[in-house]
């Protein structure tokens, strides 16, 4: 079974100027608090619901380290990593879906803009396309993965009209993602949940008038 890594971007245990240890949210919605780490642990897990059956699933997260631990990552040897995060911008006006790939990444490049190309139009939200990291945001996680690795920037967290869509459609958001995992792969034709392999330990006989003259074994 071909292997998937997907990341819950943010969480990283932090502690404040008292000693409390904290997870470190990402970015915020300015009206209802809501964050990058909440919504990407809600939408991880759907994804992963999804791939069950298709795909052996490794979902990664921070912990207390400021990156993903690639080492770990590359050692399950996956076919792609989505690390998932929301975009945020200073005017909270900007809108839209963007993938993050490493700059020279082919295979980035490709995945960043299929998961855009399908996560803007599951959301409803502009497609910004596929991009190269803006200030190396993402560089430490995209450098060092053996696998083609993108950022998903589903949408804009403190633009209030990108959150909704964002929550509203969180189901036709994941169904993007196993769609462009599908695309990316080239495993259109793999079904969702398929049944388990029948039990096909029985032996048919090769029958020539009336005298048996072979099998066929199934396992
Ligand atoms: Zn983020």
């Amino acid at each position: 079974m071909k292997k998937i890594c997907l990341i819950i971007g943010h969480g990283q245990y932090k502690k404040d100027k008292n000693g409390q240890t904290y997870r470190e949210p990402g970015a915020t919605n300015p009206h209802n608090k809501y964050t990058e780490f909440q919504y990407n642990s809600e939408l991880v897990p759907k994804i992963s619901e999804k791939l069950k059956g298709q795909y052996e699933v490794l979902i990664e997260n921070r912990g207390n380290n400021s990156i993903e631990d690639t080492s770990k990552i590359n050692a399950f040897n996956p076919e792609l990593i989505i690390s998932f995060h929301c975009n945020d911008s200073e005017n909270d006006t900007a809108t839209g879906t963007e993938a993050i790939y490493y700059p020279g990444s082919v295979k980035g490049k490709g995945l960043a803009t299929i998961v855009s190309k399908n996560v803007s139009a599951a959301l409803g939200l502009k497609n910004r396309g596929a991009k190269e990291p803006w200030q190396g945001r993402g560089n430490g996680l995209l450098s060092r993965t053996k696998a083609p690795c993108i950022i998903s920037e589903g949408f804009f967290i403190d633009n209030d009209n990108d959150l909704s869509a964002g929550l509203n459609k969180m189901n036709d958001y994941a169904d993007a993602i196993v769609k462009s995992i599908h695309e990316f792969l080239g495993d259109e034709t793999v079904q969702p949940n398929p049944d388990p392999v029948p039990d096909l330990d029985e032996t048919i006989y090769i029958v020539k008038n009336g005298q048996k003259i072979g099998e066929i074994k199934y396992y």
